[in-house]
């Protein structure tokens, strides 16, 4: 079996990689082994929104040229960084994933802890407020659904309270969502948003809401609505005359999962090949290049490639993998970079940096990968899997998944 490209991963990364290549013309195959971050996003896409000393950052890509020089912004370039994310909403567009905000100033969004956090882009339905201290409404109604416990009301309006809003608790019950909630199991943010997207539960729902409404001018709601599509988020949005705030639930992520699937959809109907499901075991390499991989569903089979793309994710992908003393990427062996003091992987205060996350694999200003200090030609690496950032710390998760899948591609039309 040949391909042009073969990509290895299936998050938000190699889709971005791998919908560019297809589009431009490459034969692409996409092995993906399972659940990837987006599962778990809160709808919002950070760029920088921190320096490595703690610097907060207002304006991502100003602060970026000063990054140190393994940083993947770094091998990328200020002029190169400015011109690839200027391009990132309407690639978002294309794919049918609508985003706003702006890659040039941080905004900041709600979390489910009712406290605000920074980020540069967010998916249509993520408000983001110009401070940290916005005041979102004079009087909010913060309504959700009995018995969904992935969303803490008593959170959001602590924090709603504490920049000025009074606060309403209310909830809603209705016979389609009560029906989930006999197995308890059933009654997660996706299960709900399956049953909303029929029209008459939402209709019966914002009827509820409206019910209940006594002059609020703003409704936070559970992120709850539209995985198939954002038309359910539409029609809530303006069914009432009030703002309507839709806000993060503990993971599965609504609008995350949408985002993957309207990605997914843009890779396999630009004719790429998907193997859900599927993990690459590893790969042959000889004269520098990697010459061909095999998975564990084509056996015996290997898949040949001009080029190969390695997006496997941080630890959360098992991308890299720590064992005793060391931390290594287990599909080629290649260079890790790691701190090997292993007492300094991590923080016992769980909010401060964690060491562990900057970990990843080491390649060149190119984005190639280096096995025993020598680079691999055809072998590039994308996404959190690279080392040289710290993308819970910084901000940077879904900037450097995307700037770096952008680049990448970029590097491969122009070389062939
Ligand atoms: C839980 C979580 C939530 C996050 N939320 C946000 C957010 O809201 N906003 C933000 O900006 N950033 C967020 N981030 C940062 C995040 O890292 C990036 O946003 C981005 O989604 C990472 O994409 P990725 O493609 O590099 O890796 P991943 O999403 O981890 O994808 C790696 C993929 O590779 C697959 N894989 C691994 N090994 C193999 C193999 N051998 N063969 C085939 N496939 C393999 C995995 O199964 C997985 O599907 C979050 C990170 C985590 C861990």
């Amino acid at each position: 079996m040949r391909y042009d490209v073969v990509l290895i991963g299936g998050g938000l990364s190699s889709l971005v990689s791998g919908i560019i290549l297809q589009r431009s013309g490459r034969k692409c195959l996409m092995v993906s082994a399972g659940q990837n971050a987006l599962h778990f996003s809160s709808g919002s896409f950070g760029i920088l929104s921190r320096l490595p000393d703690g610097t907060p950052v207002e304006r991502p890509l100003d602060e970026a040229e000063a990054l140190p020089a393994g940083h993947p912004y770094s091998k990328i370039g200020g002029s190169g960084l400015r011109d690839l994310a200027g391009g990132i909403v309407p690639f978002f567009a294309s794919c049918g994933v609508r985003l706003h905000g702006g890659v040039e100033t941080n905004g900041w969004r709600l979390t489910p802890t009712g406290s605000m956090k920074p980020a540069a882009l967010a998916l249509d339905e993520v408000a983001l407020f110009p401070s940290k201290d916005y005041k979102i409404g004079h009087k909010a109604l913060i309504v959700n659904i009995e018995g969904f416990l992935d969303f803490n009301s008593e959170f959001i309006a602590r924090g709603l309270r504490e920049r000025g809003t009074d606060c309403r608790l209310e909830t809603v019950s209705l016979p389609e969502t009560e029906h989930l909630r006999k197995n308890p199991t059933e009654m997660r943010s996706v299960n709900i948003a399956r049953v909303m997207d029929r029209e008459e539960v939402r209709t019966a729902f914002l009827f509820a809401v409206r019910s209940l409404l006594r002059g609020e001018d703003v409704i936070v709601m559970p992120e709850v609505f539209g995985f198939a599509d954002t038309s359910a988020i539409v029609k809530v949005s303006e069914a009432f005359p009030a703002t309507v705030l839709f806000v993060g639930t503990v993971p599965p992520s609504v609008p995350g999962m949408r985002t993957q699937m309207l990605l997914k959809k843009a890779f396999e109907s630009s004719g790429g090949m998907l193997l859900p499901g599927d993990e690459v075991l590893g790969g042959e390499i000889s004269d520098g290049r990697v010459k061909s991989i095999r998975t564990v569903n084509l056996g015996s089979v290997s898949v040949e490639a001009d080029d190969f793309i390695l997006s496997t994710g941080s630890f959360f992908g098992k991308g890299i993998v720590s064992g005793p003393g060391t931390v290594y990427e287990p599909v080629f062996g290649l260079d890790t970079v790691y701190e090997t003091d292993r007492s300094k992987w991590y923080d016992e205060d769980f909010f401060a940096r964690q060491e562990y996350l900057s970990f990843g694999v080491d390649t060149d200003g190119r984005f190639r990968a280096k096995k025993g200090g020598k680079v691999i030609e055809n072998l590039y690496v994308t996404g959190s899997e690279l080392s040289g950032a710290n993308p819970l710390y910084e901000g940077s998760g879904a900037g450097i998944a995307i700037l770096s899948a952008m680049q990448v591609a970029r590097e491969i039309l122009n070389g062939n």
